[in-house]
């Protein structure tokens, strides 16, 4: 489970042309941030200001859209207010902190563990992170910061919260390798209504829908807790059309990513049905059974022919240790991360003669580094630490 790494092989499926019959391939930008909106005479959105945060001139340039989408996560108020500055606060910032123990806590790396209700009425997991046991999390109103960090009352609290299960004798201080928080993109709850028309839905749509409801009901009941605390705001999302045209796609979770996504795309298309016309020949959203980039084999690709995808894998693993003498726990990994595109990461090693380990603990190899800076955008330290190769997570 590598959460970055999902986001990143979303993001390089979209950008290929063709990937699936008809798709266009998205545009990526790393590291631009948009300034303002260009508007037209009626003060309609038709565009943004961006500037390319490694230019050293930090010169703005424009880019020109039908329709802009603001899912700019926990900033997205930040962005509402470039639209229209009086408007309304929705996010409600939450911190979530997690830590990461020594292996050995759980018996097997399969293992999972979840305490189903802690001492505030919530849940906490306890999951297998790169090998490791990842315990959380917490859920803690807080202001917006850029440097978020976990207080060393959530840190306490996770490890009292353990004590019943591991008991006293634990070393629980001794075992912990790291500890970290994030912010979750809550949106309150009294504006967190979906506006989703029904009414054209077919029986097999209606019920499909009925499903994602009832499954987003039960994760929002899991992660209630106490009445006044951020865990009892909706985990649900919200899609806002502003009279400007800005679209926000605000809160939601990273589970329901790809169907937040298609309600979307689906908005705008009833929204803007005439902008579209002559360039989308789809009347709703694609995403449902599409594969990321990795997760298939070249048969696949090649025949149409779709094997289990166990299968595959375990072929592709065999592969690298058999022919390319990578070791055995270095491929599972490599496998586990990019799929059949980790063929192109042992490419790179050979060639540039690194396959070796960053570090003798882990089955991270140098030319994860460099292939995380030639195929995957990477341009800082952090961009690799965190978010392609996370070491910085787990020690
Ligand atoms: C501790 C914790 C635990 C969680 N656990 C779970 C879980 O178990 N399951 C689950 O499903 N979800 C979980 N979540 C929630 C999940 O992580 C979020 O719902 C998800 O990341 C939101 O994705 P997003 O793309 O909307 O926002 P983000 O991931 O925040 O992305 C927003 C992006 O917008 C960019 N941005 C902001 N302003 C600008 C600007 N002006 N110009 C350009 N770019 C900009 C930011 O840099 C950022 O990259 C958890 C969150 C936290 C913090």
């Amino acid at each position: 489970m590598h959460d970055s790494r999902m986001n990143l092989n979303s993001l390089f499926t979209a950008a290929v042309d063709d990937y699936n019959p008809g798709m266009k391939g998205a545009t990526l930008a790393n590291y631009v941030e948009l300034k303002s909106f260009i508007k037209d005479d009626q003060g309609k959105i038709i565009g943004a200001m961006c500037v390319d945060k490694m230019d050293p001139e930090g010169k703005e340039f424009a880019v020109k859209a039908k329709n802009v989408v603001n899912c700019a996560g926990v900033h997205a108020d930040d962005i509402r207010k470039m639209d229209k500055p009086d408007v309304e606060e929705r996010i409600v910032p939450s911190r979530g902190t997690h830590l990461i123990f020594k292996k050995g806590m759980l018996t097997t790396e399969n293992n999972g563990i979840i305490i189903p209700a802690t001492s505030d009425g919530r849940l906490l997991f306890i999951i297998n992170y790169f090998g490791h046991p990842m315990v959380g999390t917490t859920d803690v109103l807080t202001d917006m910061t850029h440097n978020c960090e976990p207080s060393q009352d959530e840190i306490d609290f996770i490890i009292k919260e353990l004590k019943p299960y591991f008991g006293d004798d634990y070393d629980y201080k001794g075992n912990l390798l790291s500890a970290w928080a994030g912010l979750r993109p809550l949106v309150k709850a009294d504006t967190n209504v979906v506006e989703v028309d029904r009414s054209d839905f077919s029986i097999k749509d209606k019920a499909a829908d009925f499903l994602k409801r009832k499954v987003r009901w039960l994760a929002m009941k899991l992660h209630s807790g106490k009445k006044n605390g951020s865990a009892s705001i909706s985990r649900n999302h919200a899609i806002e059309v502003s009279e400007n045209g800005l679209i926000s796609l605000m809160g939601g979770k990273w589970t329901s990513f790809r169907s937040q996504g298609e309600e979307t795309i689906d908005r705008i298309l009833k929204e803007y049905p005439d902008r579209f016309k002559d360039s989308v020949k789809h009347t709703t959203g694609q995403t449902l059974n599409f594969n990321l980039i990795g997760s298939y084999s070249r048969a696949q690709l090649r025949d149409g022919f779709i094997q289990n995808s166990t299968a595959v894998f375990q072929q592709y693993e065999d592969f690298l240790v058999f022919e390319h003498k990578v070791p055995r726990d270095i491929a599972k990994h490599l496998i586990r991360q990019y799929g059949t595109a980790s063929l192109r990461v042992v490419e790179i090693g050979k060639i540039r003669n690194n396959l070796n380990r960053l570090h003798e603990d882990y089955p991270f190899i140098e030319s994860e580094v460099l292939y995380s800076m030639q195929s995957e955008m990477a341009v800082k330290p952090n961009d690799i630490i965190c978010r392609r190769v996370p070491v910085s997570f787990i020690d």
